[in-house]
């Protein structure tokens, strides 16, 4: 594709005059799913069934039609809650030596019933280091038993383990002093195999850990917290066997609807809208009900204006536009999973997911300075500039004259919503939301706090991104395997960062003397430590043979408060590992 096809495409293409979207009607599509009727719209209920008939009903009189099989709206699966069989599910060493017991030593759970000796090693890694290449290799096809002290959050930790290819860690064993009391099951689509390492939720507890290690290991390994990353690999095999059950099963459905494209060959392409319409249900003593009005009866209804808009527009779009309300995802997003596995069009043919989750609110974050008074008129044009430079170009064009003041998010984000099932199959993808305030997750996320103003604007903007997305001739470019360094910069407790700071993060290529910058990112208003980050690197070129580094500088106006460096990272298969730069106490 040439570049130059977006500057192409806006000289051909004249878009319609937009449609003005009302703030009434917002309101009370947003009133009636944050009603208590709906009881929190829980997906795994009959009250998410409610909620979705109100939809499929606004979606019939407004003329819109069905997109899912059999002409339904409703998109069908089974979800199941798996777990294994207690009684016949164990870990031993093939020497014998050890024999674990289901409950009481470990938990793990199964989709399917296993039988099989694996490899396993302890991993430590202090903060601030990494794994070196050979040590992320010797992982691979493993079971990686984890410090319970590394456990936390430890982005750089977990980052360099996951990836790893061909041949990934079969699982990530964590221990603690006690197993919980929490049942160890999971739920899974019924038919939908799993990506993912092949055991899951492994856990053991710190006395099991610690046999294994005083039995085969270095028990000093534990004493001593080494200062460098060590592996310690166990010199006996373990022989696990699962029996994986079926515990429960759920009837769930995505609402999906179309506006058909009206160009012949274009018309077999999409735009896909995806919000979800699953909330977190009742309190668990079930007297509260979560009304999840900007999570996410906001994004649901700015998707049904919008899908009404391009209904009632004269001139229909030359490319087919799906428009989804997830369920599921409050639970795992386990709606949109279920689509991208068994799409309504092709996702190689899917120009662009645009995702509205949470987009009513003013971004509220007062231990992160981040105050609602200063985002009237925000939002984020998340994930965007990381996987698809041209839709993120696009919709910053798009937002032009909406008084939409878009801001970019300083990590991906990409696994905290709807967009986890899109990214990975190339889908160029964008992640909307106003951003996290006080009464996220809880009972006071209700209709009268939504800033419905901002709402028709983003509305507004949605509309016309997708109006362009669905007639211009070329279509924005996937970042292919664009990956990101993600890394995160801490300081000591009770560093203050001061409200008008930005913090930059650049990430150069080191060959020699020579230094270029391969992507840098600007956050402004950072919050306080530990701050996240994800700068854009290109696989195709990194090379072995250079090395890299990220600095990270801190300004308050013309003064620097803060900086750090991490250095001598070394491309690697394209890929770099996960950095931790740490500010000195
Ligand atoms: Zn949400």
């Amino acid at each position: 594709m040439p570049t130059s096809w977006l500057f192409a495409a806006s000289l051909l293409f004249q878009p319609q005059s937009a449609p003005t979207f009302l703030e009434a009607d917002a309101r009370s599509i947003v009133t009636e799913l944050a009603d208590p009727k709906y009881k929190g719209r829980n997906s795994m209920t009959e009250d998410f069934a409610n909620a979705s008939k109100f939809c499929v009903d606004w979606l019939k009189a407004a003329g819109i039609p069905p997109a899912a099989k059999n002409g339904e709206y409703e998109q069908r699966f089974t979800l199941q809650r798996v777990g294994v069989d207690p009684t016949t599910t164990t870990i031993s060493t093939k020497d014998k030596k050890l024999s674990l017991v289901y409950g009481t030593d470990f938990v793990l759970t199964a989709s399917q019933t296993v039988n099989r000796e694996v490899e396993a090693a302890f991993v430590w890694v202090p903060a601030g280091k990494s794994l070196t290449d050979v040590q992320r290799r010797s992982l691979r096809g493993k079971l990686v038993i984890v410090h319970p002290s590394q456990q936390r959050d430890n982005a750089a930790l977990l980052q360099s383990l996951a990836p790893t290819t061909p041949n990934p860690p079969l699982g990530i064993v964590r221990y603690a002093e006690t197993l919980g009391n929490t049942a160890a099951t999971e739920l899974v689509v019924k038919d939908l195999p799993l990506g993912g390492p092949e055991f899951r939720n492994v856990r053991l507890t710190k006395a099991t850990a610690e046999k294994l290690a005083s039995t085969y290991t270095l028990p000093e390994f534990f004493a001593q917290s080494p200062n460098a990353a060590s592996v310690e690999a166990i010199p006996t095999k373990l022989v696990v066997a699962a029996q994986s059950k079926v515990i429960t099963e759920f009837p769930m459905h995505n609402v999906v609807a179309k506006i058909e494209g009206s160009d012949p060959k274009l018309k077999n392409q999409a735009v896909l809208f995806g919000s979800h319409l699953d909330h977190l249900g009742l309190s668990t003593d079930g007297k509260v009900h979560f009304p999840g009005a900007d999570d996410n009866a906001s994004g649901v209804t700015a998707s049904l204006l919008i899908a009404r808009a391009f209904k009632n527009a004269t001139i229909k779009p030359k490319r087919t536009i799906i428009f989804s309300l997830w369920t599921g995802e409050e639970t795992g997003t386990f709606g949109s999973l279920y689509y991208s596995r068994n799409p309504i069009v092709n996702l190689k043919d899917t120009v662009a997911y645009l995702n509205l989750d949470m987009v009513g609110r003013d971004s509220d974050n007062r231990p992160l300075n981040d105050a609602a008074d200063d985002n009237r008129d925000s939002v984020y044009a998340g994930i965007a500039r990381l996987n698809s430079p041209d839709l993120y170009k696009l919709v910053k064009e798009t937002s032009q004259g909406t008084n939409l003041n878009l801001r970019d998010d300083k990590d991906d984000r990409t696994a905290r919503s709807d967009t986890r099932n899109f990214v990975p199959y190339g889908v160029p993808s964008l992640k909307v939301w106003t951003g996290e305030h006080p009464d996220y997750h809880r009972p006071g996320d209700t209709a009268d706090k939504l800033n419905y103003a901002k709402m028709v604007r983003i509305t507004q903007w949605l509309y016309k991104t997708a109006d362009r997305l669905a007639n211009q001739s070329g279509r924005p470019a996937f970042s292919e395997g664009a990956e990101y360094l993600q890394g995160r910069w801490t300081a000591p407790a009770n560093t203050v960062v001061p409200p008008t700071a930005t913090a930059t993060f650049t990430l150069y290529e080191v060959n020699g003397a020579r230094e270029s910058v391969v992507d840098q990112i600007t956050a402004v208003r950072p919050g306080a430590f530990p701050i996240r980050f994800a700068l854009r690197t290109d696989p195709k070129k990194l090379r072995k043979d250079r090395s890299y580094r990220v600095d990270a500088v801190m300004m308050d106006g013309a003064t620097k408060l803060f900086s750090g460096t991490a250095a001598s990272l070394t491309g690697d298969n394209g890929r770099l590992t996960a950095v931790e730069i740490v500010v000195p106490g």
